[in-house]
């Protein structure tokens, strides 16, 4: 057989699917990952509109693809699609990585230790925490997911929608976490106190202002914006401006991405790589 033939039929080929797509970063973080440890192995966005999900997946088994990235708008419809889920994914009913392997079709969610990655790179405890999240959709139901996971003791959800708010508090409490829920109006007086502060909604990405004012912010509080494009929010330079420990959505980003290689792959993700490819890739 052509020995480039042969090479290429060994490609592993990964993708990233939802819609929008074209500004994922995901593509350069994993090529990254693939060129600094020689992997012969690709990664790709391809865009699947809603409505068409099945073919789309039906698309990357023909391929072969041997993982994909899934993002909005299909992490909850995806579970429909799969033949295993893993136990975070089975508890949050929401898939961010799938693995093939044998036409198996198995979907974990590494959001929940992506949120994590960076609270414990930095020896951030969690046990018994005061926790005031703002936001109630896919991403704040993971790091709900993530503060039960690790013992927190409770959280005060406040969002735009309220019902929802509550759903995630039901959510919560299910989980073993004392909760609340609340307008995002109430957030200012939430804040006092806590020791997380952690922005899970969309409020940020066009600068707007946070709803939480710098004095509730202390540097006893960790706050964490899950926003990572700008990097430097409006929450974050509050949290700058009063002492706070800031995490930043990147890290988040990196750290979940991080997980997604070592699923496919079974081997430690080069982090500090795959950093440099998303940084070079910010504004
Ligand atoms: P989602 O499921 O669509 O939820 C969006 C959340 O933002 C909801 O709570 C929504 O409130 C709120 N929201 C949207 N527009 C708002 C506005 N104008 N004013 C107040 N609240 C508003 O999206 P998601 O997947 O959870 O993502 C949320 C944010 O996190 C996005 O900015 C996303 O880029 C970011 N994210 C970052 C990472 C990371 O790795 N760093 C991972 C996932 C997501 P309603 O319920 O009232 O609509």
């Amino acid at each position: 057989m052509n020995r480039h033939l042969k090479m290429s039929s060994m490609v592993r080929t990964f993708l990233v699917i939802g819609d929008p797509i074209d500004h994922s970063l995901s593509p350069n973080l994993h090529n990254a990952a693939f060129r600094d440890l020689g992997l012969d192995c690709t990664y790709m966005a391809y865009r699947v509109l809603r409505g068409e999900l099945g073919a789309g997946i039906e698309s990357c088994k023909r391929i072969g693809a041997a993982g994909f990235n899934v993002t909005i708008p299909h992490k909850v419809e995806v579970t429909q699609y799969l033949d295993e889920l893993d136990e975070a994914a089975a508890s949050m009913g929401a898939v961010n990585t799938v693995a093939a392997s044998d036409r198996i079709l198995k979907g974990y969610n590494t959001d929940r230790d992506g949120f994590l990655d960076p609270l414990r790179r930095r020896g951030i405890s969690i046990g018994g925490a005061s926790v005031l999240l703002l936001g109630a959709g896919g991403a704040a139901r993971a790091i709900v997911a993530a503060f039960a996971a690790e013992g927190a003791g409770n959280v005060a959800i406040v969002n735009r929608t309220l019902p929802a708010a509550k759903s995630l508090a039901d959510f919560a409490e299910a989980s073993g976490l004392r909760a609340e829920a609340a307008g995002l109006e109430e957030a200012g007086c939430l804040a006092a106190g806590r020791d997380f502060i952690i922005n899970a909604t969309s409020l940020g990405m066009q600068d707007e202002p946070s709803p939480v004012p710098a004095s509730s912010l202390s540097p006893d509080s960790t706050v964490y914006d899950i926003v990572y494009k700008p990097m430097k929010t409006d929450l974050i330079r509050k949290a700058k401006e009063m002492g706070s420990t800031i995490v930043y959505g990147y890290e988040m980003l990196l750290g979940q991405a991080c997980r997604s290689f070592e699923i496919w792959h079974g081997m430690e993700a080069p982090y500090d790589t795959m950093k440099r490819a998303l940084l070079g890739g910010l504004p």
